[in-house]
């Protein structure tokens, strides 16, 4: 697995962290039971509040059938949260919506919020991008640290990151760390167990780690499937009738891969099941008789367990080895959580669920590597699944280089621009991956692109001519601008379509001639606030890609960058939020995969423009559809430009 952004790699000061927790606690009379998920999810919480971010944290708890129910209100775990974290933690009665947006709009550094179950909308569970767009409306930044929910594509986990930038939280970052280590690259000699009720249950694990184990160490009710399958005498234990032939295809399938299957050699048996009542153990091989049913493995099996289990480096558990809940049948549970915590120098992972809960009632869990918070979702982790919980997740490197465009607009004169580009030239480390494009005005073009002579550094034009000569006062035309070796140039920029009243068909004329003359076009798009307040941003995009790019064939096209800018945002000092600025550009690649192909709309940079600062680059850059920025204002600042290509470079 690639490794995955976390939230130690973005800067977090001042932003709303939009970040999904595990909150699912056990509950009775509405008090928490048991708090050891809030706990579970403090290093984050605090880590972030420690960096004067504003939390907003998001959680499911329980199953409330998509529609509010008092009974799985998270309203107390807001006050258990406050007094763990000894600050107050505001509630939202609502997760989405006007009003809680406008509780995190008027958060401070340093505020935590929690919001109303996530699950009292259907939204939630069928993963609906709509509510999705809602709960990313609060956000700059998505955490996510609740690895419980992995295994689950919903809409505060992963609906979100289609909107918003999503990050690996401790809790996450541990669990992908612990769970990779033993499902792909586990220090030898490595022993698995599996207990549990369902050999159906395990089926998947033992086909994904069966060339990885050296060992297979097999207990719990599932045995009882396969010493049947085997033709042994199992009296009343317990069984799966429908499961005895695929437990003799594993049986079958241990045997041929080398790996050594260790089944238990006696049981503890009860005639009841039940608490207090007689027990007897049974040699297996001798059978158990009938009326008696084996409850927990024996203690000649705890020893032969424990000898197997001698040497590892690597163990992974999952599954009690018996009814560890009643105190009669937990001692072959307990026996396999101790000497897991006796195995110092060896990787110990408990995967989550039943043996999570038996290893902590045993009070070992803080002796082991790890034990993970996810039933299901370690369970699939080991199966070596694709979990959305953590595809979701960005990770550290963007796939393509970011770039980072300064357009100087009709700024600096030449000798200015020239003292600029050497100090931009000395504090540009341009050994970082991130692309540098520059347009200075026209007459800078030649100086400026001496200067940056063999750098990364891209020199291009702001506008050009449609037609290549004529009488055409002050233009510039496609073949002046090739004769001095200039690549790239900006078209359709919302000063040229507003102040300067250039038309849809004006610029795709403009399009067209500089494709034609070999150049590389970044085409800007956007919509004015008036159209963004009618609800037409689409239409708009939509408008003005399919007649700016109209008569413009495939090759040509991949040479295109588009750079959405809504007007609104261009030198205003209002920066679109992260998930306006996906949404649109995310359109935008939907309309070049209809106008030409869906891969090469996605191999068409798409940039943001529009009050680009060092302050809010991050989460732009770090969008799914972002590939970079066209920054005006910022771009005439050496050390603000510089420090956005830095931050750009981190990521790619
Ligand atoms: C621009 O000119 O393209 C631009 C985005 O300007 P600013 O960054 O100043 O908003």
């Amino acid at each position: 697995m690639r490794e995955k952004l976390t939230i130690r790699d973005i800067e977090l000061k001042d932003k709303h962290i939009l970040m999904r927790v595990d909150f699912n606690v056990p509950m009775e009379n509405g008090n928490i039971t048991d708090d050891t998920r809030i706990r579970a999810a403090l290093p984050t919480i605090k880590y972030a509040l420690e960096q004067n971010a504003k939390v907003i944290l998001m959680s499911h708890l329980g199953r409330p059938k998509g529609e509010p129910n008092p009974k799985y209100s998270l309203e107390p775990v807001a006050k258990r949260l406050g007094e763990l974290l000894g600050k107050n933690v505001k509630f939202c009665h609502t997760a989405i919506g006007e009003q809680t947006e406008k509780i995190v709009e008027e958060m401070k550094p340093g505020d935590v919020v929690l919001l109303e179950n996530t699950r009292f909308f259907p939204g939630e569970r069928k993963n609906d991008p709509e509510f999705a767009k809602s709960l990313a409306k609060l956000g700059d930044i998505h955490v996510n640290d609740a690895f419980g929910t992995a295994h689950r594509a919903h809409a505060s986990n992963v609906g979100v990151a289609k909107f918003l930038p999503s990050v690996a939280g401790f809790l996450m970052e541990k669990e992908i760390k612990m769970l990779s280590s033993v499902t792909y690259s586990p220090e030898k000699p490595y022993v698995v167990i599996l207990g549990g009720v369902k050999v159906s249950d395990k089926i998947g694990v033992i086909e994904n780690l069966l060339d990885k184990a050296d060992k297979l160490l097999i207990g719990g009710a599932m045995m009882f499937t396969f010493f049947k399958a085997q033709g042994y005498k199992i009296g009343a234990s317990k069984f799966e009738e429908d499961k005895l032939d695929l437990a003799r295809e594993i049986l079958d399938k241990v045997n041929k891969s080398g790996v050594e299957l260790v089944l238990p050699v006696d049981a503890v048996c009860a005639r009841e099941f039940k608490a207090e009542t007689d027990k007897k153990v049974f040699d297996i091989r001798e059978g158990i008789p009938e009326g008696w049913m084996g409850l927990d493995i024996g203690p000649k099996s705890i020893e032969l367990f424990k000898s197997k289990l001698s040497g590892a480096k690597t163990v992974v558990w999952n599954g009690p080895m018996g009814v560890f809940e009643i105190e009669d049948f937990s001692i072959g549970t307990r026996a396999i959580a101790q000497s897991l915590t006796e195995l110092s120098s060896a990787l110990t992972v408990v995967g989550g669920g039943d043996s999570a809960a038996a290893i902590t009632k045993f009070g070992f869990a803080d002796k082991v590597s790890h034990v993970s918070t996810g039933g299901g979702a370690s369970l699939e982790f080991l199966e070596g699944k694709e979990l959305p919980g953590i595809a979701s997740i960005l990770e550290k490197k963007k796939k393509h280089p970011i770039i980072v465009a300064g357009n100087w607009k009709m700024n600096k004169t030449p000798s200015e621009a020239r003292v600029f580009s050497r100090e931009l030239l000395k504090e540009l480390n341009t050994a970082g991956n991130a692309k540098v494009w520059v347009f200075p005005p026209f007459v800078s073009l030649v100086d400026v692109q001496e200067i940056f002579t063999g750098t990364s550094v891209t020199v291009g034009a702001q506008n050009v001519h449609q037609k290549p000569f004529g009488a055409f006062t002050g233009e510039v035309s496609v073949p002046m601008l090739t004769d001095l070796g200039i690549t790239h140039v900006i078209i359709g920029h919302s000063e040229r379509r507003h102040v300067f009243n250039e038309t849809d068909f004006t610029i795709n004329e403009k399009v067209k001639a500089a494709l034609d003359g070999g150049m590389a076009v970044i085409l800007c798009v956007g919509e004015t606030f008036e159209e963004r307040q009618a609800g037409k941003t689409f239409d708009v995009l939509k408008r003005q890609l399919t007649k700016d790019l109209e008569g413009v064939n495939l090759s040509d096209a991949s040479k295109l960058t588009i750079a959405y800018e809504p007007v609104w945002a261009i030198g205003t000092g209002v920066v679109a939020r992260p998930y306006q600025a996906q949404e649109a550009i995310s359109y935008v690649r939907e309309m070049l995969s209809k106008i030409y192909t869906p891969q090469l709309a996605e191999k068409i940079a798409c940039l943001y423009g529009g009050s680009i600062k060092k302050s809010n680059c991050q989460e732009l850059f770090l969008l799914p559809d972002v590939d970079g920025g066209l920054i005006g204002g910022a771009s005439l600042k050496v050390d603000e430009f510089s420090e956005i290509y830095e931050i750009a470079s981190k990521f790619c």
